[in-house]
């Protein structure tokens, strides 16, 4: 018996994902994130089994064909991929769970579980994506420029979506998604 309701963010890099998810965290008590494994380094400051679970690919690749994954996709040459027990298992508590992955795994998701609210994140504009990307100073000039390539085909995939939140302000953008959260 699933009782929790999941609930899917998605959007490019550098469009504020991540702040808005913790905004719903600390506001929710009931909805659980769900740690994603990846195959890519930790960046500075990341820890193993907060941000991610940092697997190797071989260690990526027999979970895949264990058919552990509820989800997983190929993003930005890592790979990156949800774990179904772990969101059965909060989904099964009552719990609800949130999930910040990109395009390819939203539509996994939604195809394998239809009741899945599907939330995107989009950037006023393209430009000042690129400005926030840079701003960060987290990548290198090209990894930065695979991300923005990436984040142009997101933005087209966002009429898949149930609900489309424009971040040109933070705390409209936050409250936003606590409706939808509601
Ligand atoms: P980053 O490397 O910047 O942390 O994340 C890169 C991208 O991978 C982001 O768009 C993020 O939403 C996506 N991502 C993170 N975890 C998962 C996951 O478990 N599955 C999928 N499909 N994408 C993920």
């Amino acid at each position: 018996m699933m009782t929790g309701k999941l609930y899917v963010l998605s959007g490019p890099s550098g469009v504020g994902k991540g702040t808005l998810r913790e905004h719903a965290l600390n506001d929710k008590p009931n909805l659980k994130y769900s740690v994603s494994c990846t195959t890519r380094q930790p960046r500075e400051g990341e820890i193993d089994g907060v941000e991610y679970r940092f697997i190797s690919h071989d260690t990526f690749r027999d979970y895949i064909s264990r058919g552990l994954f509820l989800e997983y996709a190929h993003v930005h040459e890592d790979y990156y991929g949800t774990l179904k027990q772990d969101v059965m298992t909060q989904l099964e508590a009552g719990n609800n769970v949130l999930l910040e992955i990109d395009v390819q795994g939203a539509l996994q998701v939604k195809a394998k579980m239809p009741e899945a609210v599907l939330v995107f994140v989009a950037p006023p504009s393209a430009e000042i994506l690129e400005q926030r990307l840079r701003g960060r100073h987290t990548e290198s000039e090209e990894a930065l420029k695979v991300r923005l390539a990436n984040a142009m085909k997101e933005l087209a995939m966002k009429d898949e979506y149930d609900y489309v939140i424009v971040n040109d302000d933070l705390d409209s953008a936050c409250e936003e998604l606590r409706k939808i959260i509601s």
